[in-house]
C-alpha cells in the first residue's frame, strides 16, 4: 500500500489538504494534538469549532485551518480505552473511516493522521496501529481519489508501531 507512509514529525507543520485532529467529543480544545493545533492556528479554529456543538466519538467533523500551512482540520474523537470491552476498537476503525470521507468529500488528497487515542486516552498502542493502518488501506482501496495518507508520528516509539503494522500489511 504505497499510499500510506509513516514519518515522525509535528503535525501542525504539515502542508497538506488536510491534518486530522485527536479531538473530545467537546471541539473546544484540549491538551496533547489538539492543544497544538489550536495554538498554532490561532483563535479563528476556536470560534468556527464553538459552531459545530460537539461531535461523537468515532465521527468527525471539518473545518477550516485558518493560520496552519494545511488547507482543512477534520476534528475526530477518539475512543478513550476502557480495557476493550466498550467497542473501543470498531469506534477507533470508525474514526478513520470518518475523517477520510470527509475528505473525499471536500476534494481533500493528502491526509495526515496523529496516532488517534494513543496519548492521554490510553488506547493500547500495538492494536491502535494495526487498526488505524487496516482500516486506512481499506478505505483507499475503494478510494483512488485519495492520493496520499500519512501517519504523521510525535515519537519514536510511536513510529516503530505504526511502521511494524505497515509492513505486516504488505
Ligand atoms: P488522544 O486524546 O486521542 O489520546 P493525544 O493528543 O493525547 O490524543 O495523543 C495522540 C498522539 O498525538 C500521541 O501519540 C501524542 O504523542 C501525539 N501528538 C502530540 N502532539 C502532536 C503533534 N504536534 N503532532 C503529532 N502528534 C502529536
Amino acid at each position: 500500500m504505497s499510499r500510506i507512509e509513516i514519518i515522525r514529525g509535528d503535525i501542525t507543520q504539515s502542508c497538506v489538504d488536510a491534518i486530522v485532529n485527536a479531538a473530545n467529543c467537546s471541539l473546544l480544545g484540549g491538551g496533547g494534538v489538539d492543544g497544538a493545533i489550536h495554538r498554532a492556528a490561532g483563535p479563528e479554529l476556536l470560534a468556527e469549532c464553538r459552531t459545530l456543538h460537539g461531535c461523537e466519538t468515532g465521527k468527525a467533523k471539518i473545518t477550516k485551518a485558518y493560520r496552519l500551512p494545511a488547507n482543512y482540520v477534520i476534528h475526530t474523537p477518539g475512543p478513550v480505552w476502557h480495557g476493550g470491552g466498550h467497542g473501543e476498537e470498531e469506534l477507533l476503525a470508525s474514526c478513520y473511516r470518518s475523517c477520510l470521507g470527509l475528505a473525499s468529500e471536500n476534494g481533500c488528497k493528502s491526509v495526515d493522521f496523529p496516532s488517534i487515542s494513543t496519548g492521554v486516552y490510553h488506547f493500547p498502542l500495538e492494536k491502535a496501529a494495526k487498526i488505524a493502518i487496516g482500516s486506512i488501506a481499506a478505505y483507499l482501496n475503494t478510494h483512488p481519489e485519495i492520493e496520499r495518507v500519512r501517519m504523521v508520528c510525535f515519537d519514536a516509539r510511536t513510529e516503530g508501531f505504526y511502521l511494524d503494522a505497515l509492513e505486516k500489511l504488505a
